[in-house]
């Protein structure tokens, strides 16, 4: 998970009166939010070119499955509400509540390899169900939602992943945050068997090439040609920790915790 500043979408022409057309026949008439799905389903292609097509939670390769836009706040029913709760209707078009997230991320299914569980469906858990907002004169701000949210700046460096297993983990000790980072990886399927292999094998792939780097600075000798070496193997790891790359988020946070002293440039690289 990387942030990602929604502020940079470009949207299609017209689509800001679109989105009030419709939420007016929502909150106004009664019509369903689904029966105006193609307000949020034409951002899909804005929406993918600010993550290069990747899944805004998981950022897995892109051709883990087809991405769909996904409502952060749901639209329809909210599996946690201890009261009748029928979605946030009022935020069904509203630019900051969509999320680019894949099938895996976002739809309830059973991974039969890893005996895993997952799919956020139609899950919005809070961290004080009192604080829930059921119409749109309660105000949203006063929710904590458990669940990590790309578009939150800081909330991706709180999720990090075993060198041992490619397993999800928390990336910090603090006993609430460490409950978000759980309810998350299980929401969101994180802890899926095929997706820990996949960023097991890229965690192990970055040390491979930490350690070529370390070698390269160790072997710096005032030349040109030594200095050259050194950079070229700073290029790979640089790229491996940039949004856009497979899992760059977990990555960064991996490489952050293998600073060491003797190697200022892994902090450089850090930024
Ligand atoms: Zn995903």
């Amino acid at each position: 998970m990387r942030w990602i500043d929604q502020d940079k979408i470009q949207l299609p022409e017209g689509w800001i009166d679109r989105a009030a057309q419709a939420k007016q026949r929502v909150m106004v008439d009664g019509a369903k939010p689904d029966d105006f799905d193609g307000v949020w389903r034409c951002l899909k292609d804005p929406f993918a070119v600010i993550s290069d097509k990747r899944c805004w939670i998981c950022e897995a390769p892109a051709a883990r499955s087809d991405n769909a836009i996904d409502h952060f706040r749901p639209k329809n029913r909210v599996a946690e509400a201890v009261g009748k709760h029928s979605g946030y209707k009022w935020l069904a078009f509203k630019l900051s509540n969509f999320r680019y997230i894949c099938t895996f991320c976002n739809s309830k299914r059973k991974d039969r390899n890893g005996g895993t569980e997952g799919g956020k469906a139609d899950h919005f858990p809070l961290q004080d169900e009192a604080s829930r907002a059921y119409c749109e004169d309660d105000d949203t701000d006063d929710e904590v939602p458990l669940l990590l949210d790309p578009c939150e700046e800081g909330e991706w460096k709180l999720l990090g992943c075993s060198v041992e297993s490619g397993s999800p983990v928390a990336a910090t000790d603090d006993p609430k945050e460490c409950e978000r980072v759980s309810v998350s990886i299980s929401l969101y399927h994180l802890h899926q068997d095929a997706l820990n292999k996949m960023r097991l094998s890229q965690i192990r792939d970055l040390d491979q090439k930490i350690v070529a780097a370390k070698d390269r600075y160790n072997e710096l000798d005032g030349s040109a040609k030594r200095q050259k070496k050194y950079r070229d193997a700073l290029k790979p790891i640089l790229r491996m920790i940039s949004p856009g790359s497979d899992f760059s988020g977990e990555m960064y946070n991996h490489l952050k915790k293998r600073r060491v002293i003797e190697h200022p440039w892994l902090q450089t690289l850090l930024g």
